[in-house]
């Protein structure tokens, strides 16, 4: 016999209808929260409809413009918390026509549910609710505070990951649950992104007679190459591989026969855990410098985007916790790590705690045409919190 807990038997889990999943995944498909414009609020009232009937802390953050975050806290014995931080909004749908099936449906065909946002990461938000909801329905008293988080903005300038730090919500996390799309697989690393704005001032002249002038695409094409040789190596990351800097706009020039005066380019620096941001800024301010020195161009660089890479131990205890959950479930075993940055980036250097990103459907899904989630992995994982919250 597996130990009661608060009067639950957790290995009764197994047995539980998580079906609910399915119509709240449905529900929140429905209500569009393309990101612009984001209408996120839309998304929190469906979300408080479910919790209507409960007693527990409710807390909108008005945003404005009908955009909101919200955060359920369900108390535990302990003020020691864990928390679960999902976001509702999606990126846009841009090619409508590509998609077979509408990305506002939600329909169901086959084993899969269809739509914006049913990959990344609705599917993950429908099993917080779940979890949450079975908790409450259950009566059960938690070990740990449980913070159920569900953020605005997390596709552009993260406005909710930003308030919920601000409000010093999360400060007595333990841990931290984030159910991005990984395949039902445990995430415990992701890479950091450095979005640089690369602008190249240079001096005009006949293009028969460059000596005469300072050639602002050359230079700053010169410039990147030289900051690429710099910060790039090739040490790997066992979750991540290796780190990289590619060009992605690059702007400038008027006229085939004029030296360029003024060239403009940015540039996405992904990063694997154990590179220094500072670091690469330091080393970019130095070759300013240099170009500077030795042909006049003036280069300056503005940071777009800045989200370190973040890892977690896999000895961390809540870590071995979890797979021994998934070994008693027969799931998938084999971690991994992201690619791609999510709300752990501005959540986890403030709060420096163990964390995990665990979610329903893959994360190749993401952003994708024709988005889709298997609907049993939205059970499975919320299947997963609610052994982690009983054990
Ligand atoms: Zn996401």
């Amino acid at each position: 016999m597996a130990a009661l807990f608060n009067g639950v038997d957790p290995m009764t889990i197994k047995d539980l209808p998580l079906n609910k999943s399915e119509e709240i995944l449905q529900k929140l498909i429905r209500t569009n929260t393309e990101n612009p414009p984001g209408n996120e609020k839309d998304a929190v009232d469906v979300i408080l409809d479910y919790f209507e009937k409960y007693d527990l802390e409710k807390n909108i953050i008005d945003h404005g413009d009908n955009r909101a975050s919200l955060y359920l806290k369900i108390k535990g014995i302990s003020d020691k918390s864990i928390a679960f931080i999902g976001h509702i909004d999606t990126v846009p749908v841009e090619n409508k026509d590509g998609w077979e099936l509408d990305p506002f449906d939600a329909k169901i065909v086959g084993d899969y549910i269809y739509g914006r946002g049913s990959a990344d990461m609705k599917g993950g938000v429908a099993a917080m609710i779940t979890a949450a909801l079975h908790i409450l329905d259950n009566n059960i008293i938690p070990k740990k505070t449980l913070y159920f988080c569900f953020t605005a903005d997390e596709e552009s300038g993260g406005l909710g990951a930003k308030a919920l730090i601000k409000e010093n919500i999360l400060k007595n996390t333990e841990f931290i649950f984030i159910p991005e799309p990984t395949g039902c697989q445990l995430g415990l690393a992701e890479k950091g992104a450095l979005w640089l704005k690369i602008t190249a001032h240079g001096k005009p002249a006949h293009a028969s007679m460059p000596d005469n002038g300072v050639n602002a695409i050359e230079n700053i094409f010169s410039f990147i190459s030289s900051l690429k040789n710099e910060i790039l190596d090739d040490k790997k990351h066992y979750l991540l591989g290796k780190s990289s800097a590619e060009i992605t706009t690059i702007n400038g020039g008027i006229k085939t026969n004029i030296i360029p005066e003024l060239a403009e380019a940015t540039v996405d620096i992904r990063t694997i855990p154990g590179d220094k941001h500072d670091l690469i800024i330091e080393k970019a301010n130095k070759l300013i410098e240099k170009f500077k020195e030795k042909s006049g161009v003036e280069i300056r660089i503005k940071i777009e985007n800045n989200r370190p890479p973040l890892k977690v131990k896999e000895n961390d205890d809540n870590i071995i916790k979890l797979k021994e959950i998934f070994a008693d479930y027969k799931f998938n075993p084999n971690i991994k790590g992201l690619n791609f940055y999510t709300d752990a980036s501005q959540i986890i250097p403030e709060l420096n705690c163990p964390f995990v990103i665990f979610g329903p459907g893959e994360d190749s899904m993401a952003h994708q045409t024709n988005e889709k989630t298997k609907l049993k992995s939205v059970k499975e994982t919320a299947r997963v919190f609610l052994e982690y919250i009983l054990r």
